[in-house]
């Protein structure tokens, strides 16, 4: 008789478990059910806002950066300060002018810390923006996914071309710049292009020997030599006015953006520096490399009356001791 009782209640319990979680069930149905019919209150990403997402973030937003090519001076102080080395810029001259060959910024790699743009001495003023900017700045861009890394590699300059830089502007000028982020947007369509073109442009120039081998090439004798002979009629031609000497060392040696990296306020002021003597250090001019330190120490030597070969011989020097690393 004890027996039979206790089946009865089993029996009831497993009844009332069907009951309670059938029901369970139905009360989430009608909770999702009921979203069927109200307005959703998600949107979807990135057709469906008011505004564009990008045009909706601050203007600090630090978003992918971007270089106004119409306005870099190639002084180069964004990719000395950048302190994971993000930043390759090559300058070389083309037909005797002064050219960017190369600007290119991994983004891949690029911690946004900012510092190349605290660096810029370029001060510039785009469209719709409140604050001033720079030459290089960061942007509201922000859609990096892709399937191939290296297309976040950034270049500013199609591989194989090569761009003017800009002159200087004065302590305090603005320029004018393009709205901010269509650069970015430019540059990154571009990227995937760019990069089999610059891998190409890699094997043509040996790879990573590219920079090793510039080097080479400013310190070879024979072409060391012919540069110190083009440069020795004009340094007769300038006689005893120093202006003219300073003008020489100014068009022919110095990178000219005024970058004041050298200690002088302008490129002028260590030409000016040197001629007179308070400056002997002739391996300053930062963005003009090897190639400037040469180019001085020949026009500097051909001046005290050196004949072309000696000048070249100690201007080798000079480069060894101060740019071999
Ligand atoms: S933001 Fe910082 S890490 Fe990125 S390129 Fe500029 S200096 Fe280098
Ligand atoms: S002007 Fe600005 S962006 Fe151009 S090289 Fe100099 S620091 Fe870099
Ligand atoms: S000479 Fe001085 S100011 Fe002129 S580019 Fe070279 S480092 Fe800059």
């Amino acid at each position: 008789m004890e027996e039979k009782k206790h089946t009865n209640l089993d029996q009831q319990g497993y009844w009332m478990k069907i009951k309670t979680s059938a029901q369970s069930v139905f009360e989430g149905m009608a909770v999702t059910l009921a979203y069927f019919f109200s307005k959703p209150v998600t949107v979807e990403y990135p057709d469906r806002t008011a505004i564009p997402v990008n045009d909706s973030l601050p203007e600090r937003y630090r978003g992918f950066l971007e270089v106004d090519m119409d306005i870099c001076t190639a002084c180069k102080a964004c990719e000395r300060e950048c302190p994971i080395d993000c930043i390759e810029i090559d300058v070389q001259k083309i037909n005797d002018v002064r050219s960017m060959t190369r600007f290119d910024i991994d983004l891949g790699k690029c911690m946004y810390c900012g510092i190349c743009v605290e660096a810029c001495p370029t001060d510039a003023k785009a469209p719709g923006d409140q604050e001033q900017t720079k030459c290089i700045r960061f942007t509201r861009e922000f859609e990096a996914a892709t399937e191939q890394f290296p297309s976040l590699t950034f270049r500013f300059i199609r591989p194989g071309d090569y761009i003017v830089p800009s002159k200087p502007t004065k302590g305090g000028e603005y320029v004018d710049t393009s709205r901010r982020g269509n650069i970015a947007r430019d540059v990154r369509q571009k990227a995937k292009e760019y990069n089999a073109l610059a891998v190409q442009w890699g094997f043509d120039q040996g790879l990573d020997s590219s920079k090793k081998s510039a080097l080479d090439d400013i310190i070879n004798q024979e072409k060391t030599i012919s540069r110190a002979e083009e440069l020795a009629p004009m340094v007769s031609g300038i006689e005893q006015n120093s202006q003219k000497l300073e003008d020489l060392l100014y068009d022919q040696a110095l990178a000219q953006t005024d970058c004041e990296a050298c200690g002088w306020p302008s490129c002028r002021a260590y030409a000016t520096a040197m001629i007179e003597g308070k400056d002997s250090e002739l391996h300053k001019c930062e963005p003009g490399g090897a190639q400037a330190t040469r180019d001085t120490t020949l026009i500097l030597n051909i001046r005290k009356g050196k004949a072309p070969k000696m000048a070249a011989e100690e201007s080798i020097d000079w480069v060894k001791k101060h740019h071999n690393e």
